[in-house]
């Protein structure tokens, strides 16, 4: 009970005493008033009865609250769980789409700090546990860029690595560092049997491979805190959590807008992105008040009051925009007065260092934003920048490690992958492909004679040629060393074939020059066709491969077309 109602049956028990009680006066006024009297203490009874359940339902409503967030707190770290064995899957996938040779694992520090522990790896052999006093180890952590060692060399400390005891001597390790709050956690280590194998493109692929990793502990650790703050931080949490690296960012903007129709109160909510030219953004959601923006059209950043979030790196808030600010328009000039916006709060969204994304909220009252509205909507442009930055940066990782560093073709890997989609959606549609392999004639002596780097000079420029003479919608590969790969895409041989020759035609006719030596190369070409030859894609390229050697047999510099009854078609080149 409260002072409040104590106070009110103190006066009412007083009101009684001199009504009923003392000095017993008399007169149809003093009935009346007993009545009401009466009727009103019958009143606060009832309220005074109904007051317990008042003050029982907090109570009830808190353990209430407490349970569920308790249950929340499960439910998230469950999701944090699966989140970080996503994110090891992930960065094995990396690993092998860099190269399928290589062997992965992940280290974390154990609680002592003493003890690497493995939580997850590729293949058997590595150690479960290794001390951090490990030289190879202790490299790894202190270094920023992935370090490079070969077997022979730290003889002792590979043992400390590695179950298996005997060794060529041409094995190497490659570790990249993992940190957490600029302190090192852990380590990707990456092993393979030839340190011909590495390149210096790898290096660099493992090192941001291991920024990415620690960027992720920061994210997973930030979802964990944020689930324990207050409801708007826990659905905060809860978008964090829900966003994995290779959701659309369209799917993000709907949460992100959802989440603000739950938190603040408006009449248009608005997402922008900032263009590549940095000058100018986008308007890619809208909620609430329509009829404003032109979703096609690129806005200035400079001239428009959405355009300061952008321009100011922080936020920006008005209840009287039209007064307070100088630009004259919301989006463009003149459109303040055909639409009438009066509040205003604006959040830039920073990935990568750089201002993005804004989110922005508008009423067209004149009621200022609160201090929380403000804090939240911050929190969120926070959230998703980090959601953002993660998501670019897996796949500029992804997508560097599906190329190939010398001809930015798909590399092998990558192109057998896209084969078997292919071979897929060609199932589907009742389509054909043409597989070509083309690999360059009696290439040894061009690296024989000019050197290795005129060699891989002439591996990329032949790759610029091939990538001319195809359609956008062929995919051309890297198949191996001086070998490649090509689907066309719903067609057939015969149509290819001339296609092909123009290829052949256009390497054999290039005059390569460099370092002022000039060159001339041929390659052979065999084409297999799906599924008119077979529908396995083994069979297919066994084919292809069957028909590019009969051309070599023949002289080289020729197509040749894999045929049923064992005698294969030779097109003859007739330029050369
Ligand atoms: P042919 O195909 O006509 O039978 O003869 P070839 O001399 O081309 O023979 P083969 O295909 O067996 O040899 C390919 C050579 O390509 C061997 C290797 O040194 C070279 N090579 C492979 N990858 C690269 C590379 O990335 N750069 C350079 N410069 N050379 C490479
Ligand atoms: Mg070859
Ligand atoms: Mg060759």
């Amino acid at each position: 009970m409260n002072v409040n109602r104590l106070a009110t049956a103190a006066i009412l028990a007083f009101v009684c005493f001199i009504l009923f009680v003392y000095p017993d006066p008399q007169g149809d006024l003093y009935t009346i008033l007993r009545y009401i009297v009466f009727g009103l203490l019958i009143v606060i009874l009832y309220q005074f009865s109904t007051s317990d359940n008042d003050i029982y339902e907090p109570e009830k409503e808190k353990k209430e609250e407490k349970s569920s967030s308790i249950n929340r707190g499960l439910d998230i770290r469950e999701n944090i769980h699966d989140q970080y064995e996503q994110l090891l899957q992930m960065v094995f996938s990396v690993v092998m789409a860099i190269n399928d040779k290589y062997k992965a694992s992940f280290y974390m520090l154990d609680s002592s700090g003493s003890q690497l522990k493995i939580q997850s790896a590729t293949k058997e052999g590595f150690k479960r546990s290794i001390p951090t006093d490990n030289e190879v180890i202790q490299t790894v952590l202190l270094q920023e860029k992935a370090v490079l060692f070969q077997q022979t060399d730290v003889r002792e400390s590979w043992d400390g690595l590695f179950e298996e005891e005997s060794w060529r001597g041409s094995e190497c390790i490659l570790g990249a560092r993992v940190l957490y709050k600029n302190a090192p956690i852990g380590c990707i280590l990456v092993q393979t049997d030839h340190f011909s194998t590495i390149q210096e493109r790898d290096r660099n692929l493992l090192t941001s491979l291991g920024r990415f990793v620690s960027l992720s502990m920061v994210k997973l650790d930030n979802i964990e805190k944020l689930s324990q703050d207050n409801y708007f931080h826990y659905q905060i949490a809860n978008l964090l959590n829900s966003m994995d690296i290779q959701s659309e960012v369209n799917g993000l903007y709907e949460k992100v807008r959802d989440l603000c129709r739950t938190f603040f109160n408006y009449d248009k909510l608005t997402i922008s992105v900032k263009q590549l030219d940095g000058e100018h953004y986008k308007v890619v959601l809208e909620d609430g008040y329509s009829g404003d923006v032109d979703p096609e059209k690129i806005y200035s950043i400079k001239r428009s009051i959405h355009g300061r979030g952008f321009r100011a790196h922080e936020t920006v808030e008005s209840s009287d925009m039209n007064e307070e600010f100088y630009e004259s328009g919301r989006f463009e000039e003149g459109d303040l007065e055909n639409h009438d916006f009066k509040s205003i709060l604006t959040v830039p969204v920073i990935v990568h260092d750089s201002v993005q994304y804004s989110i922005t909220i508008e009423k067209q009252t004149s009621t200022r934003f609160s201090d929380s509205d403000k804090n939240v909507l911050e929190l969120l442009a926070l959230t998703f920048g980090s959601i953002v930055s993660w998501q670019q940066q897996y796949w500029k990782m992804h997508e560097n490690a599906m190329h190939d560093g010398l001809t930015g073709l798909l590399n092998h890997k990558a192109f057998i992958d896209r084969f078997m989609e292919e071979i897929n959606r060609a199932n589907r549609y009742q389509h054909s492909i043409v597989f070509a392999i083309l690999d360059l004639d009696k290439f040894k002596r061009i690296n024989d004679s000019y050197g290795h780097l005129y060699g891989d000079y002439v591996i990329g420029k032949v790759a610029n040629i091939i990538k001319e003479k195809v359609r956008n919608i062929d995919v051309v590969g890297r198949y191996g060393g001086e070998e490649y790969g090509i689907l066309l895409i719903n067609t057939n041989i015969e149509k290819i074939v001339p296609v092909a020759q123009r290829i052949i035609e256009g390497i054999a006719n290039f005059p390569f020059t460099m370092d002022n030596i000039d060159a001339r190369v041929t390659i052979s070409c065999g084409l297999s066709e799906f599924p008119r030859h077979t529908d396995s894609l083994k069979e297919l390229i066994a084919k292809a491969d069957e028909a590019m050697y009969s051309a070599k047999a023949n002289g080289g510099n020729l197509v040749a077309e894999f045929s049923e009854n064992e005698s294969i078609t030779n097109e003859s080149n007739s330029n050369i």
